[in-house]
C-alpha cells in the first residue's frame, strides 16, 4: 500500500476488485478497440480521461489513437 503525503485520496477510490485504467488509477469505462492482428484487439482499459472516442462503439487508447488515423478521421467527419 502506498500513502501519499496529502491524504491518499487516490487509492481510497479504487478497490482492488475494480478494473482500473491502464494509464492511471481511475476506473475504466472502455477498452481499446485497435486491431493488433486479426481477431485480437489491444483491450487496454481506459477511463473517461484516457479513452479516445472514435465513433459510436469504438474507443482507442492513447497509443492507438494516433496509429489508426484513418479511423479517427472518419469519426471526426461523422462517417464512422
Ligand atoms: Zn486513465
Ligand atoms: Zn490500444
Amino acid at each position: 500500500m502506498t500513502r501519499t503525503p496529502s491524504g491518499g485520496a487516490i487509492l481510497c477510490r479504487t478497490r482492488a476488485a475494480r478494473q482500473h485504467c491502464s494509464f492511471c488509477y481511475h476506473v475504466s469505462v472502455a477498452l481499446c478497440d485497435a486491431r493488433l492482428e486479426p481477431g485480437k484487439t489491444c483491450d487496454a482499459r481506459l477511463c473517461e480521461r484516457h479513452r479516445v472516442a472514435a465513433g459510436r462503439d469504438r474507443d482507442y487508447c492513447l497509443d492507438h489513437a494516433f496509429t489508426e488515423p484513418d479511423q479517427l478521421e472518419l469519426a471526426f467527419r461523422g462517417e464512422a
